[in-house]
């Protein structure tokens, strides 16, 4: 049974505008649920609503299987993180951390022991007299997480808890956070803009655009099978090549996919049933040079190189293929070549999208 359950869940604010269109999705118990999307779709709205800080126009939440929709934000048991902090400003970081607890019938000795606990775990156990304004971004969101880890609700909102830390800590506090949550097993909505942040936290990602939901499913799925061209585009580095163009009749078991100055040869079984125009979509790390493209079927195409970042551990090359750039990715130790280069597509990799309206096409 899902543990969470939004039905046809919308919000239009006061002033007419829609953040939510007919949400439709469950969480499962002591899931790890990471929403990713755009500035302004709606992540932060639809956490607020689940938390009781703001009221759906229409649909319900249920927990459990129990409508929350009128049941008051403590009543919910629900703890939420949010991206500016709100932390009491005149409460040092142990009674912020110890705020939540105070409420619950437990003895001061405990309250003690839990919020030292999370204070150690979060490193902040030398910063336990300071004021929030004493603090750093990055020190105050630590606390305001270990306020949220201190209470231990049975869901917990995490709204970027992240962003405001430099390189290092938010790596560690990511660690950190998996092994909480493999700890404590409380079932988490997690905002954030980071795409690797979200395929390493997430059992399931929910992609959000314009207050609708696009996508939810494992990392994997969400990056080898996108349902559609927004969904593809979201995830990747470098960003998936798409190539818009037109499929016509197949010749010798293959089809020409041709477009703006140029032709590929494309196998048929690889290319979708429906004919016309289409887009399709192929990662940087599907298209193969000379030495691993040997051993495939697919015959090797020139492309001219315009340019070549390296990444340290990676090159990302910058192609020119008649009027289209292609981003293909090679090893740190490939050699460029200097002008031109040699290279095959996977063409068992690629994606096929709808030219109009975006959606991923099947197949075969
Ligand atoms: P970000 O990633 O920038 O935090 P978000 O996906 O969390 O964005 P929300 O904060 O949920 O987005 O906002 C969704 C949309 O609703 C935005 O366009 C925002 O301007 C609008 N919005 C939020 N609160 C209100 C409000 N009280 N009245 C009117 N519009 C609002």
């Amino acid at each position: 049974m899902p543990f969470i359950e939004f039905t046809n869940l919308s919000k239009t604010f006061s002033n007419g505008f829609c953040a939510l269109k007919e949400i439709n999705f469950s969480v499962q118990k002591e899931e790890f649920l990471a929403v990713v999307g755009p500035s302004g779709c709606g992540k932060t709205t639809l956490l607020r609503i689940l938390a009781g800080l703001e009221t759906p126009s229409a649909g319900s939440i249920a927990v459990d299987g129990i409508s929350i929709n009128d049941q008051e934000p403590k009543e919910r048991n629900i703890g939420m993180v949010f991206q500016n902090y709100a932390l009491f400003p005149h409460l040092s970081t142990f009674d912020n951390m110890a705020f939540g607890l105070k409420s619950q019938k437990i003895s001061k000795d405990e309250i003690k022991q839990l919020v030292l606990r999370s204070a150690q775990r979060l490193e902040l156990s030398e910063l336990l007299d300071r004021k929030p304004h004493q603090l750093s971004g990055g020190q105050k969101q630590r606390v305001a997480l270990g306020r949220l880890l201190s209470k231990n609700p049975k869901i917990h909102l995490l709204d970027e808890p992240l962003s405001n830390l430099d390189a290092h800590l938010r790596n560690s506090m990511r660690v950190e956070l998996k092994k909480l949550h493999m700890e404590h097993k409380s079932t988490t909505l997690f905002v954030t803009h980071d795409q690797v942040e979200a395929m390493t936290l997430g059992h399931r990602i929910c992609v959000m655009r314009k207050g609708k939901v696009e996508q939810i499913g494992t990392p994997k799925e969400i990056y080898q099978s996108p349902s559609n061209q927004f969904v593809a585009q979201f995830f990747g580095s470098p960003p998936i090549n798409l190539i818009k163009g037109n499929l016509s009749s197949a010749e010798n078991g293959e089809v020409n996919f041709t477009g703006d100055g140029f032709a590929f040869k494309i196998p048929l079984n690889l290319v979708p049933t429906k004919a016309g125009q289409v887009v399709l979509g192929i990662r940087a790390e599907d298209i193969m040079l000379p030495s691993e493209s040997e051993s495939s079927s697919s015959s090797l195409l020139e492309a001219e190189i315009l340019s070549v970042d390296d990444l340290g551990d990676s090159k990302v090359i910058h192609l020119r293929q008649d009027n289209l750039v292609i981003l293909m990715k090679s090893t740190a130790g490939f050699k460029i070549p200097k002008n031109k280069i040699k290279y095959a597509p996977n063409w068992g990799k690629i994606h096929w999208f709808d030219a109009v309206r975006g959606h991923r096409l099947k197949k075969g």
